[in-house]
């Protein structure tokens, strides 16, 4: 059985990330939030685009003033004349002169003549026509932003591979960029395997109202709408493929369709996308040691190489990942999770997400773990690496994290509800006293 860390090494060597032209798509600038950045963007312009002032104030030559406030400045030394004012966007009109200014503004362009801004607040003004400068500024310069200070034309503003948040799409803006190359979402095919499970509206009462109407030991397939929301919250595309039996017949046919079977993608947010093979299958359930579990033998017999087949960790031990060949293009990796409505979450979380966040194109994606002081007690077998879920929250004194009250059995989902974070007990610790320091997975 692989340890937690080899699982996850082994799992990400299988993922192909996608970097190529025909997985690259313009989107809409806002359309781009959470998207991941397909290519380099290079500033068009200089940053600043010129010299501007970064006060209200007055542009002077910085001999004029350098004397002033000191004793021997005489008054007249530091009385300017203000020819012109000139306000963000507008281009001064005349350069400056010996002992003449001009009153400027936050981010107008600073007239030819002028080397440093005197900050409003140091001076005084004198009639219509004249500003008294009351004290020297530090040097020439002084609350000048030169043209090009920040960024030169040319220069990488942004790589490939980030996930574009609200900076990003601000310097996006300022880039002038109104469409942004992303990746395309890689599209992740859902399974659900079981003879006990019962489709959410295929339960409920006329008009979908409701009224669970499950016989006797039938259960709603509740993995399936948790992984489409898990995928969806690493950014993918889910496609739900329906529930299977447990019959190995019913799952081969299944599983080969995911092979072959080209889903049609159109998002709101891009133009209708050509039909498209599925970049993951992850399946629930069936991958255990029951006379039930057909999983794993259903990928051999369609040719499949199962790297993965189970994992010290708990919740969700068996956990089988598979490479399929298909009759074109690349092996379809698949993902196996434990039926447990628990243990497929976490397993997702803790070697799923990883893994989609690298086939999406994110460069430098890494699961967040912290380290914090448990406040209650923890407790775990010892013999594998063990998530307890609860919330993590930032205390006066560090990260703090509570336990989900309640049962922690893996097929216990009610609880894990509102959690936002997983502790782990490492293998060998079967205690974790209050207070005791603990490493914790963020959920985000
Ligand atoms: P299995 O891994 O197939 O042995 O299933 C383990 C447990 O998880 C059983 O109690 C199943 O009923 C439950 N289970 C399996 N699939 C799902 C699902 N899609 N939604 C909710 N519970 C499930
Ligand atoms: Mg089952």
């Amino acid at each position: 059985m692989l340890s937690v860390a080899e699982a996850e090494a082994v799992l990400q060597s299988l993922v192909v990330p996608l970097a190529t032209a025909e997985d690259t798509e313009r989107v809409a600038l806002l359309e781009s939030v959470g998207r991941i950045l397909a290519a380099p963007i290079a500033s068009p312009l200089d940053f600043p685009h010129w010299d501007n002032s970064a006060m209200d104030g007055y542009a002077v030559r910085y001999v004029d003033v350098a004397q002033a406030g000191s004793e021997a400045s005489a008054d007249a030394a530091c009385l300017l004349e203000v020819i012109e004012a000139i306000a963000a966007g507008q281009v001064p009109q005349r350069s400056i002169a010996s002992h003449q200014a001009a009153r400027i503004f936050t981010g107008a362009m600073l007239p030819e003549g002028a080397d440093t801004i005197v900050m409003q607040e140091n001076t005084r003004v004198r009639g219509d026509r004249q500003v008294e400068v009351l004290q020297a500024p530090p040097q020439a310069g002084h609350f000048v932003r030169r043209r090009g200070e920040f960024h030169r034309v040319g220069d990488r503003l942004l790589s490939p591979g980030i996930c574009l948040g609200p900076a990003d799409i601000a310097v996006l803006a300022a880039a002038q960029c109104a469409t942004v190359p992303v990746f395309r979402r890689p599209q992740v095919g859902i399974l659900s395997t079981g003879d006990e499970l019962v489709e959410l509206f295929g339960a409920l009462g006329a008009g979908c109202e409701p009224e669970p109407c499950l016989q006797p030991g039938q259960i709603i397939d509740s993995n399936r709408y948790a992984l489409a929301a898990l995928v969806q919250h690493s950014g993918a595309q889910p496609h739900l493929l329906g529930r299977i039996g447990d019959q190995p017949g019913a799952l081969r046919a299944a599983i080969a369709a995911t092979l072959t079977g080209a889903i049609a993608s159109v998002t709101a947010t891009s133009s209708p996308a050509q039909p498209r093979p599925l970049d993951l299958v992850i399946s629930s359930g069936g991958v255990s040691v029951g006379d039930h579990d057909h999983v794993d033998a259903v990928l051999e017999a369609l040719g499949a190489t199962l790297h993965i087949r189970a994992v010290a960790v708990k919740p969700g031990k068996p956990l089988t990942v598979a490479t399929l060949p298909r009759p074109q293009g690349p092996d379809l990796l698949y993902v196996g999770l434990p039926g447990n409505p628990v243990s497929a979450l976490v397993s997702f979380w803790r070697f799923v997400q990883p893994a989609l966040r690298r086939l999406g194109g994110a460069a430098d994606w890494q699961p967040q773990f912290v380290q914090g002081k448990t406040l209650q007690s923890l407790q775990a077998g010892g013999q594998r690496e063990t998530y307890v879920w609860g919330r993590w929250r930032w205390g006066a004194e560090g990260g703090e994290f509570a336990i989900a009250p309640g049962s922690h059995s893996s097929g216990n989902l009610v609880n894990l509800a509102q959690t936002n974070a997983l502790a782990k007990i490492p293998i060998g610790i079967q205690t974790l006293a209050p207070g005791d320091l603990v490493e914790v997975l963020l959920l985000g």
